[in-house]
């Protein structure tokens, strides 16, 4: 049998042999990345806005980076962590554990998001049972609407992406019970001030605890900045000190989850550090790896790590692929490029530009309703009415007739989109989140683009 050269294989989706995403529709074929642009088999080049899904962070193609996974792999391509750990693995969880100033004692590396979640799970059900005395009645978990933690079943349960779940809903954990997100957008009444609002829904937490049993509780989980589930929406000042100080009422464990927003995506390494908290455990993941290896993790700070080690000393947990040496080298070296090019500085100088000329740019469009986000992570949702902040109707396929039609076949621009009729009562939104190497004229470039009458009309055309 002669075997096509793969990188002629046709792209049609009738005759791949992949279980794609969607079974009919054709997927473009991805040559390369190089810098900030991904190149299709075809030749053409388009600019990659979001990183994927907020995974890219440093750009594609990076030498160093590959280089230190070809030397990892031929010095030590796995590593069986049930009897042994390598030098990288130890050095990429001392980087991790020192970015929080210490206040996490251990790290824990995966290789998805959703691995790290069902870590954070079961690591804060085990808290509980190897407390002194121990709590084994904590079983249940709080999170928040209009979310998503993964798509594991552990993962899915947890959060509350309605399209996502549907077909599954039988066989996901029942033990989770669910609050409003914290969206000024969607959720702040009129003429209700931030601290009223923050009020609100410490109360509406703390009255979920009374209503399934404070003591039953494992875990209060939330993401940062909400990504994929509503379009990069930070929480309101004060909001995670108020749900904070609920879970340390009724004795349960803050889960952050940072799969999306977090390595500095927001503009500092961890996006709680712009809270003015810490949490218990939170997970990370896409921009660890940057996209150059799969890798994913969980840190957990010293109450937890302590009452484990006094406890079985042992996290009933584990995978074959866990610590993955070849991962670790590529997060590492990713990380220490963020670091000595100084990227978070330029997260946050071309964040606030992003910010400022996305909002001049679009602010006063009749259909887009919010313009949010932090550092290199901001969302636009669209209205049909701004007034009545009413959605476009699913048939229009907003999010993805803008990105597909409008920005990637017209422009070459790549951005993600997020469908808000998948996943409750939101706008269609978008997602920019480019690489945090971004340069100020790329930046407007991608501002201008998103904001060509045509870009946009493609979508609100149907
Ligand atoms: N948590 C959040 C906030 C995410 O955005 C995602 C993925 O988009 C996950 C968890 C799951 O990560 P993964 O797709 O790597 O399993």
């Amino acid at each position: 049998m002669v075997l096509k050269k793969l990188d002629k294989m046709p792209v049609a989706n009738g005759n791949s042999a992949v279980l794609h995403r969607h079974l009919t529709e054709d997927f473009l074929s991805l040559a390369k990345g190089e810098g900030s642009h991904l190149v299709l088999e075809d030749g053409r080049k388009i600019f990659d806005g979001s990183g994927g899904a907020a995974v890219g962070c440093i750009g594609w193609g990076n030498k160093r980076v590959a280089e230190a996974v070809f030397k990892q792999i031929l010095e030590s391509p796995y590593c069986s962590t049930i009897f042994y750990t390598t030098k990288v693995q130890e050095d990429l969880c001392r980087f991790l554990v020192d970015s929080t100033g210490g206040k996490m004692a251990r790290a824990y590396l995966v290789n998805s998001g959703s691995e790290a979640m069902e870590a954070a799970v079961k690591l804060s059900r085990q808290y509980f049972l190897e407390l002194d005395p121990p709590q084994p009645q904590r079983t249940r978990f709080i999170s928040r609407e209009r979310s998503y933690h993964g798509t594991t079943l552990g993962a899915l349960a947890i959060g509350g992406h309605i399209a996502r779940r549907a077909k599954f809903e039988p066989l996901l954990m029942k033990n989770v019970s669910k609050v409003s997100p914290c969206n000024a957008f969607r959720g702040k009444f009129p003429n209700e001030t931030d601290q009223q609002y923050v009020a609100r829904l410490a109360k509406e937490l703390d009255d979920e605890f009374e209503n399934v049993g404070p003591e039953s509780v494992c875990a209060f989980v939330a993401e940062p900045i909400v990504g994929a589930a509503q379009g990069c929406v930070p929480a309101v000042a004060g909001y995670f000190k108020a749900i904070q100080e609920v879970c340390h009422k009724h004795g349960a464990l803050l889960i952050l989850d940072e799969v999306m927003c977090g390595m500095g995506r927001s503009g500092s390494l961890h996006a709680w550090e712009q809270e003015g908290i810490v949490p218990d455990i939170q997970t990370i993941g896409k921009a660890l790896g940057g996209g150059y290896q799969p890798i994913a993790g969980l840190l957990a700070n010293h109450k937890v790590i302590g009452t484990i080690e006094k406890g079985s000393s042992a996290f009933v947990h584990g995978h074959t692929y866990q610590g993955f040496p070849a991962g670790c080298a590529a997060a590492l070296e990713v990380q220490r490029i963020i670091q000595e090019e100084n990227l978070l500085a330029n997260v946050r100088e071309m964040g606030e530009l992003l910010s400022r000329r996305l909002h001049e740019r679009l602010g006063d469009h009749p259909n887009v309703g919010n313009i949010r986000g932090r550092g290199l992570f901001w969302g636009i949702e669209f209205v049909a009415d701004k007034e009545t902040l009413t959605a476009f109707p699913e048939s229009c396929h907003l999010a993805m007739e803008i990105c597909e039609r409008g920005l990637k076949e017209q422009y070459g621009l790549n951005v993600y989109p997020g469908a808000g009729s998948a996943n409750g009562i939101l706008g269609d939104h978008i997602i920019i989140s480019p690489a945090f190497n971004v340069r100020s004229e790329e930046v407007e470039w991608i501002v201008e683009t998103v904001g060509h009458t045509r870009s946009m009309a493609v979508g609100l055309a149907n």
